[in-house]
């Protein structure tokens, strides 16, 4: 109440070299709100990728802390996080049927057997391919792959989803859609998602927030209106101001 946020994630003082020379994230902190809709903007290789790394569990900090719900995941493998990730190349399993691959991550997670086919059949209705469980990855247009890979990341209910450049592979027509498809989703669950793109205009008209990532620094963060009317740097301001 009172204007209280709730926090979800915590980023405290990360930093991150691949070489133990260049440092691509760079002190970073970041405070996560709960059911928020947060996008990492920037350009390529400042370092937003990275960050959704560290948080998936795919990458370690090379010194700072990850919190999830206050407790530090450092030492938390991906599969024990409460966490969904959804890759710009969807990574869905090609000699698995759509079923197998959205059941996937229950039984990783010791789910039991009679709740599996009903919680696969609801997350594949969400994404409207409740008719197409049987077919593989490649009898698939690359919308309906995304789909699923959605359905893949959302089934066991995770209280975070993770999507790095989710539509990059898209025309434009299919990427708006599933924009909106994906608001859709983010307002019906009251899931946090945290969304990485390097598209000025997909970051404004998705977002609660967006953090404005350079060279491994975050330069602003703030809700669109605020990003675009009071930019905090000449960089922000000529980044923002950018159309595709
Ligand atoms: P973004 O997602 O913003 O494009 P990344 O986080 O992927 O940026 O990359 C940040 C920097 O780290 C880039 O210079 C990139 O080349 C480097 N980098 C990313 N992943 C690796 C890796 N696995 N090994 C070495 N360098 C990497
Ligand atoms: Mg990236």
């Amino acid at each position: 109440m009172s204007g209280h946020q709730d926090t979800i994630v915590k980023f405290q003082n990360i930093q991150k070299t691949y070489d133990g020379e260049v440092y691509v994230v760079k002190n970073l902190n970041l405070d996560i709100r709960r059911g928020e809709f947060l996008t990492l903007l920037g350009p390529s290789g400042s370092g937003k990728s990275t960050c959704l790394m560290m948080l998936a569990g795919f990458e370690s900090p090379t010194s700072g802390l990850i919190a999830l719900d206050g407790k530090a995941l450092n030492h938390t493998p991906p599969h024990k996080r409460d966490i969904g990730v959804i890759f710009q190349n969807y990574a869905l399993f090609p000699h698995m049927t759509v079923e197998e691959n959205v059941a996937f991550p229950l039984l990783i997670r010791k789910t039991p057997k009679h709740e599996i086919a009903k919680k696969v059949k609801r997350a594949l209705d969400m994404v409207q391919l409740g008719h197409l469980g049987n077919r593989r990855p490649a009898q698939m247009s690359g919308g309906q792959q995304q789909r699923v890979a959605c359905a893949r990341a959302l089934v066991f209910e995770p209280q975070l989803v993770l999507l790095d450049e989710p539509l990059g592979a898209l025309d434009k027509k299919l990427r708006e859609s599933m924009q909106l498809e994906l608001k859709h989703i983010h307002e019906n669950l009251g899931v946090t998602m945290v969304f990485v793109t390097h598209d000025q205009g997909e970051a404004l008209t998705m977002s609660d927030r967006i953090a404005v990532f350079n060279d491994g620094i975050i330069q602003q963060i703030d809700d669109p209106a605020t990003l675009y009317d009071e930019p905090a740097n000449e960089f922000v301001a000529s980044f923002i101001g950018e159309t595709n």
